[in-house]
């Protein structure tokens, strides 16, 4: 019933291709500048010393079971993962017009919010019921989208020249999409190309979603671990929350808490300050929970449980913000010691992109043929588009890195 005419063999996933090829290489001087993980300098996954000292208290905790969760998830959960994303004195919160349901990490909550979309959302123009997501954009959202039956379409992002944002062309393109449609943004650490509006543009980018009364969907997947500040890698989603927009949040735990395999997410509805905010509150939960029971039932206790202890209590979630530090801390210095080799060894080309971008990630404008350079004679993981994970650079690496660069540049 199920031979190649219908079940066609599909394409294996870029992403973890690359870590099978990784492993299966066996020179020393291999780097890995794939995954999106964090690694210390030593080129290993880090845990948190705030989530080993949370897991160390829940071990205690004697009334600690594995029981089911609610459908929505844990609520000291979800009502912390509020306060964090839409800052602790949200106008929306006080005004209880945020909705909140705990998911299956960032890409439970995308697809929470896609799945939710396909099925209620309505715009009075039909053709406004597409995604436009940047070009180009985390390659999972075009399969979480259309998977629900939804239509992706992109706007202009990245531009190749400069190796910065395209805002021009960005703003125009929302400007010309068809009103009412879904904006799918980055909240910060823009994956792939770790290129983030300033403040003063994503103003513009809010006016122009405003002016079209188009609908904003936040993926934000690095909160505080992009700048190190958890409030100013919020700023785009308070401040569209200010501007009384109602949107969509999936909010990831994964890389700032490091609990990448536990799946802690959050996906928040919030709606705008009308009159009827709590009657939309509560019919969009009612859905929300109808969806949840029937994807997942309910989401997984573990990961929710360490970072709700971190989120709730005022010296965990310091040590916890000491631990941003360090990660953004050694990506950033990573990013200053690639530029400096880099202009050290005069490779041409200009390499201020490489600290002007922000995040795990860094789009270095390197081309397929290059990238495939960098693997076979170097021995160099990454992905095809010319991407790196800044976290796969250490201080002892970083000048073989540079090397590499330099000989498939020339
Ligand atoms: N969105 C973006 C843009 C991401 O980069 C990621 C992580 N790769 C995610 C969502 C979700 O990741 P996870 O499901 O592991 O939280």
């Amino acid at each position: 019933a199920f031979g190649p005419e219908v079940v066609p063999q599909g394409p294996e996933d870029v992403m973890f291709g690359l870590i099978a090829a990784y492993r299966r290489d066996q020179d020393p001087n291999k780097v890995d500048l794939g995954i999106g993980a964090y690694r210390d300098n030593n080129a290993k996954p880090w845990v948190l010393p705030v989530v080993k000292q949370a897991d160390e208290l829940l071990r205690k905790d004697p009334n600690l079971n594995h029981e089911y969760l609610p459908i929505a998830g844990l609520p000291e959960f979800t009502s912390a993962s509020q306060q964090l994303i839409c800052g602790a004195n949200s106008p929306a919160i006080k005004d209880k017009r945020v909705l909140s349901v705990q998911t299956i990490s960032g890409t439970g909550a995308v697809h929470l919010g896609a799945l939710f979309l396909s099925k209620f959302y309505s715009p009075a123009n039909k053709e406004a019921k597409v995604v436009y997501a940047s070009a180009p954009t985390w390659a999972n959202h075009n399969q979480i989208f259309t998977n629900v039956g939804l239509e992706m379409k992109s706007y202009p992002y990245f531009n190749k020249k400069t190796c910065a944002l395209d805002l021009d062309a960005m703003l125009a393109s929302l400007n010309s999409a068809p009103s009412g449609s879904i904006i799918l943004l980055h909240a910060c650490a823009h994956n792939p190309t770790g290129v983030d509006p300033t403040q003063e543009q994503w103003k513009k980018i809010a006016q122009v979603i405003k002016d079209k009364q188009h609908f904003p969907f936040f993926d934000c997947a690095y909160q505080g671990f992009a700048s190190g500040s958890l409030a100013k890698d919020g700023w785009a989603i308070n401040y569209f929350i200010e501007q009384g927009f109602e949107l969509l949040i999936a909010q990831s735990f994964a890389k700032n808490f490091g609990l990448y395999g536990e799946r802690a997410g959050c996906f928040h509805f919030v709606t705008g300050p009308a009159s009827s905010a709590q009657d939309t509150i509560a019919r969009v939960g009612s859905q929300l929970a109808i969806l949840q029971r029937s994807e997942i039932s309910n989401p997984p206790a573990y990961g929710a449980r360490i970072a709700s202890l971190v989120l709730n209590d005022k010296a965990l979630f310091a040590q916890w913000e000491e631990d941003l530090r360090t990660m953004s801390g050694r990506i950033i210095e990573m990013r200053k010691a690639l530029r400096g080799k880099l202009e050290q060894l005069g490779t041409p080309g200009e390499w201020n992109h490489i600290t002007e971008q922000i995040g795990m990630f860094s789009f270095t404008g390197l081309s397929e043929e290059q990238v495939g350079k960098l693997r076979d004679q170097w021995h160099v993981y990454m992905t095809k588009n010319g991407r790196i994970s800044m976290a796969g650079l250490n201080t002892k690496n970083v000048e073989y890195f540079a090397k590499a660069v330099d000989s498939v540049v020339r």
